[in-house]
Parts: structure tokens; sequence; C-alpha cells
């Protein structure tokens, strides 16, 4: 391996950057949309921790639990992705855990905006985390955890855009009436 981190193998260049990465969001369920970009960023950095915010001020379908157990079963076979939840300032998370990075998805331009003052108010208060936004596979582009919710409320069919396992929980609440 070269010092900087970067080393060829006879399979092909991997990129292993010895850094913990944090991935945060509300995850309202977690979507084949977001397990792409935990895919993708765990294949990048060495330590990647999927970060459940629990107190922002969205209403939540799931609560922090059923949030959590999701992400855990959704990443339970990646090695090197572990799973937290945090409430307070997402910055104050990366500084305890010692993470750089902070990995958001990028789906379409309307991410961009609010993506980018997010990233540069966060890098304001730690200079020394900066944002990776990393892009889906084309077919998740219009995939959002509300999207999912709405199809769902309304019985239609999302085995296409969640595991198993979150379709039958959607599936429970909107039994529920939820
Ligand atoms: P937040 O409330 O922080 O936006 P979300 O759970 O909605 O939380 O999203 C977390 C991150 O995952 C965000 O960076 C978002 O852009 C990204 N994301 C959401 N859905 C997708 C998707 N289908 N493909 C790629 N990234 C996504």
């Amino acid at each position: 391996m070269s010092r900087n981190g970067i080393h060829l193998l006879s399979k092909g260049l991997t990129i292993d950057l010895h850094k913990t990465a944090i991935y945060p969001g509300t995850f309202d369920p977690i979507t084949n949309g977001h397990i792409d970009i935990i895919r993708r960023a765990s294949a990048i950095f060495s330590r990647v921790i999927v970060t459940l915010a629990v107190n922002s001020s969205k209403a939540t379908l799931f609560t922090t639990e059923e949030r959590l157990a999701m992400l855990r079963e959704a990443t339970a076979g990646l090695a090197n992705v572990e799973v937290a939840k945090f409430s307070g300032l997402v910055v104050e998370f990366a500084r305890q855990v010692g993470a750089t990075v902070m990995v958001r998805g990028l789906r379409a331009v309307s991410d961009f905006e609010y993506e980018f003052q997010m990233a540069l108010m966060n890098r304001k208060q730690e200079h020394s985390l900066d944002t990776v936004f990393l892009m889906p596979d084309e077919k998740y582009t219009y995939l959002s955890s509300s999207i999912v919710r709405e199809i769902a409320r309304h019985g239609g069919t999302i085995e296409c855009f969640v595991p198993k396992f979150v379709e039958d929980r959607l599936k429970a609440k909107s039994q529920n009436g939820q």
C-alpha cells in the first residue's frame, strides 16, 4: 500500500481513505436509495457510521427504535458499517466519533441548493468536516422515504423501493391506519 492510502490490487483499484465517514439522515424509513449510498460509501471509506437524527423537527412515521432496527438489518452484511443515533448538532457527533467526512446523497439538482447550504454551514462550524456527495444508481433518483410512505399508505406496490422487512413494517403501519 502506498503512503497516501491508495493501493492497486490485481483485481482492480481499491481506494481506502482510512477515514471515518458519517452518513446522517432521518431514514423514515430506509429505502433502496439510502442502501445504494451506504454501499458506495462503505467501498470508499474505512468506517461508515449511518447516523440517525433523532431530534429533527420532522414528525416521523417510524419511532427512533424502529428506524434503528431497520438500519441495523439493512447494514448487517457490511462489515465496516455501523449504526448510531444522535441528537443535537451533526458536527458535534462527527467530532465525538472522529469523523472528518459527512456523506450525503444527491438525487437531482433539486437536492443541491439545500445540501450546498448545509455542507458550508457544517464546515463553518467544524473546518475539518467535509461533505462528500454520492450519486445513487439512476433507478433510485426519483425515490424518497416520503414517496414510499405515501404509496404504502394508499396500498400501492413498494417492493422495488425498499427491502422486504421495511415493506412489511410499512404495510403493518398502514393496516393500523397510520
Ligand atoms: P434528511 O432528512 O437528512 O434529508 P433522509 O433520510 O431523507 O434525511 O436522507 C438522508 C440522505 O440520503 C440525504 O443526503 C438524501 O439526499 C439522501 N437520499 C435520500 N433518498 C435517496 C435516494 N433515493 N438516493 C440517494 N440518496 C438519497
